[in-house]
């Protein structure tokens, strides 16, 4: 193709994953990583810990050839540790942690302060779909329809795909700090997404979107 992109395109670098280990009855977690690379930004959701900085910049580097300092935007989904743990590789970038925004000591007033959505560029924007924790949000991709269409980047809104059947695993084994929130959200965004990218698992078509109660109510424009 001859010049850039007309839409975004997005890559999941690694994917996450959630267990109770029964060895020592404690959650082992990482997180699902995704890169978007926009019209304009090159954009990273999730870094996962902070013993994966290293195996973060080798996934860059050999899933899409970026190396850390060429990021514009890290977005964290919430603010928990194994979402964040890489943030400090990228000094480049503004950073996005839940509804806060960043860059070095500063702390920038946005959109998402009042529950707005925050527009990274045209096609690629931030909402907050609280539930899992207070401060969560989900990045939606406009891929246009030859690709995959409206993809939500959700972090633990959905622990993965299982838990539309299982609402045990975001429930109870991922915790959730308002459940009824958290719902609300999973809805709204069952209702637009044609792929979702979930916190712990792999992006999954989402065969949901126009069953009944589907109604194309748009994106959440406030938390
Ligand atoms: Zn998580």
């Amino acid at each position: 193709m001859i010049g850039p992109s007309m839409f975004p395109l997005v890559s999941v670098l690694n994917i996450g994953h959630s267990y109770k280990f029964l060895k020592d009855g404690d959650m082992h977690a990482n997180c699902t990583v995704t890169f978007i690379k926009g019209c304009k930004f090159n954009i990273l959701v999730d870094t996962m810990t902070a013993w994966d900085g290293e195996k973060l910049k080798r996934l860059l580097k050999e899933e899409v050839n970026v190396e850390p300092e060429n990021i514009h935007y890290v977005v964290c989904t919430h603010s928990h540790s194994d979402h964040t743990g890489g943030n400090y590789l990228f000094r480049n970038a503004t950073h996005i942690v839940g509804t806060s925004m960043n860059y070095g000591e500063r702390y920038i007033t946005s959109p998402l302060d009042d529950g707005k959505e925050f527009l990274i560029e045209p096609k690629v924007k931030v909402v907050c779909t609280p539930g899992h924790t207070l401060d969560s949000v989900t990045v939606l991709v406009e891929t246009g329809i030859d690709e995959k269409g409206l993809v939500a980047i959700t972090g633990d809104l959905f622990e993965r795909e299982a838990d539309i059947e299982f609402p045990n695993l975001w429930r109870e084994l991922a915790g959730s700090q308002n459940p009824e929130e958290q719902e609300k959200n999973r809805k709204k965004i069952l209702e637009i997404a044609d792929f979702i990218i979930p916190g712990h698992g792999p992006m999954f078509q989402n065969f949901y979107k126009n069953k009944e109660g589907g109604g194309g109510a748009g994106p959440s424009t406030s938390c």
